[in-house]
């Protein structure tokens, strides 16, 4: 058969087909190299082909795959939550493992209404958001997210969760000067509350850094702490989506780690086990699980393969990779080094608007005109352009949404694994300015 079968993705143009990986590095089928600049969907964070991980696999695999964790649990499973609470410090120590992101941060959201269940207060089953937000794809997953394209098509069968601004600063939502502002954006969260009633609401959901909803943003010092007091004030959870910060992406193990906030459940998902088998977690504190603990005994939730041995033994040896070759630290010193390579390039490339990020989580929004922000009149096409250039040559890169709708900015996501080394950013940066050199070029035949 000349097509395959396999329904394709939409965006950006060009999809190879892969045939295999080593480290930062996927190869198509006539061995044509493509730096994975995203780690895919900000996912393969240990990089391609890691030994020990299919050691793990192999091992686990002989040993058993599948107990169904209703019935039996497994060392694997035993082991990583171990692990996590290891990792994630703190309070954060009991683990419910599932299959996927948008699960987890579902789930999350179940968990904090349990909670309030099981404490005598069965009206708080609200979730409060913010715009430029995205939480996943299932539908209560998108009814917490505030993200209009992925919405769009299915708002009748979503909850109209309300939604606070979010910390966009660079096209600030309130346009008020970040400097001066004192932070309303955090405010409305209070304002909310009051209008809501604190009794209708189990949760406040955020993303410590904003990811594919509005092309990486990174909120000002003192947000967080301000959002987490007036939660704590208000009997409301704060649940933490690191689904895409998790685990060294942002040069921390949490991205939460930054303003020394510690939320009451946490989410983690993609770099939990770097894409090489689907598992994801919702991680709650003692004092969220007791009441349940006590009440109904078990969170209600998870899917049949949920905790298989097999995910949690890849995870695990995924996180013990992590930490084993230091891979946070080096988040951070080589989103350090792109960065600043990527700061040169904004000098040279007049639609660079914003540079921002964390560790190895940097997003990049296109405008047409720097000093007053315009955004390109296609933005879509932009970003598909851009993305288009990059694979042909040898690029992977991720695109985000950006402006205010999510649909009027143009941005793209650049991720690469935690592994890459000082030359291989070099290569990246190469082949980005060569990307951009040949957007710069069709620049004149765009409409305005
Ligand atoms: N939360 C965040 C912050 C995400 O970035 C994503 C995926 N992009 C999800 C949740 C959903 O994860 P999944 O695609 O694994 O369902």
């Amino acid at each position: 058969m000349e097509q395959s079968s396999l329904i394709k993705p939409v965006l950006g143009g060009t999809y190879p087909t892969i045939s295999h990986g080593h480290g930062v590095f996927l190869y198509d089928k006539d061995g044509k190299d493509y730096l994975d600049a995203s780690s895919g969907a900000v996912t393969a964070n240990i990089g391609h082909g890691v030994q020990e991980v299919m050691e793990a696999m192999v091992q686990q695999a002989k040993q058993v795959s599948f107990v169904y964790r209703s019935q039996f649990t497994s060392e694997a499973a035993e082991e990583l939550a171990d692990k996590m609470a290891e990792l994630t410090k703190g309070d954060l120590a009991y683990s419910f493992f599932v299959n996927s992101g948008s699960e987890a941060t579902e789930t999350a959201l179940k968990i904090a209404i349990q909670h309030w269940q099981e404490k005598g207060k069965p009206k708080k089953q609200k979730v409060i958001s913010r715009w430029m937000s995205y939480h996943g794809i299932t539908m209560g997953a998108l009814s917490m997210s505030g993200h209009p394209i992925r919405r769009e098509r299915f708002t009748s069968m979503l909850e109209s969760y309300p939604s606070v601004s979010p910390p966009y600063c660079y096209r600030c939502p309130l346009q008020l000067d970040p400097h001066t502002c004192g932070m309303v954006c955090a405010s409305e969260l209070e304002a909310s509350i009051r209008r809501i009633g604190s009794d209708n609401i189990a949760a406040f959901i955020a993303e410590p850094v904003i990811g594919a909803a509005g092309g990486v943003i990174v909120p000002p010092d003192g947000y967080f702490q301000k959002l987490k007091k007036i939660c704590e004030e208000n009997d409301i959870l704060f649940i933490a989506d690191e689904v895409m910060t998790g685990f060294g992406r942002t040069g921390k193990m949490l991205a939460c780690e930054y303003w020394d906030v510690e939320p009451d459940i946490v989410t983690f998902g993609k770099g939990m086990s770097g894409g090489y088998t689907p598992i994801a977690a919702a991680v709650m504190t003692k004092k969220v699980m007791e009441p349940i603990r006590n009440g109904s005994r078990s969170i209600i939730g998870g899917h049949t393969l949920s905790a298989n041995p097999l995910s949690c033994a890849v995870s695990l040896a995924v996180l013990k990779y992590v930490e084993e070759n230091e891979l946070v630290e080096k988040s951070a010193d080589r989103g350090k080094d792109l960065s600043r390579g990527l700061k040169k390039l904004a000098r040279k490339y007049s639609f660079i608007g914003d540079i921002r990020g964390r560790g190895l989580l940097i997003g990049l929004e296109f405008v047409q005109d720097k000093a007053t922000k315009k955004p390109f009149a296609n933005p879509a096409d932009v970003t598909n352009a851009i993305i288009g250039l990059g694979t042909k040559n040898g690029i992977l890169l991720y695109p985000a949404a950006a402006g205010l709708d999510g649909v009027t900015g143009s941005a793209i996501i650049i991720s690469p694994p935690l592994t890459i080394t000082e030359e291989e950013c070099a290569e990246l940066l190469m082949r980005i300015d060569i990307t951009f050199q040949q957007f710069n070029e069709t620049l004149g035949k765009l409409p305005s």
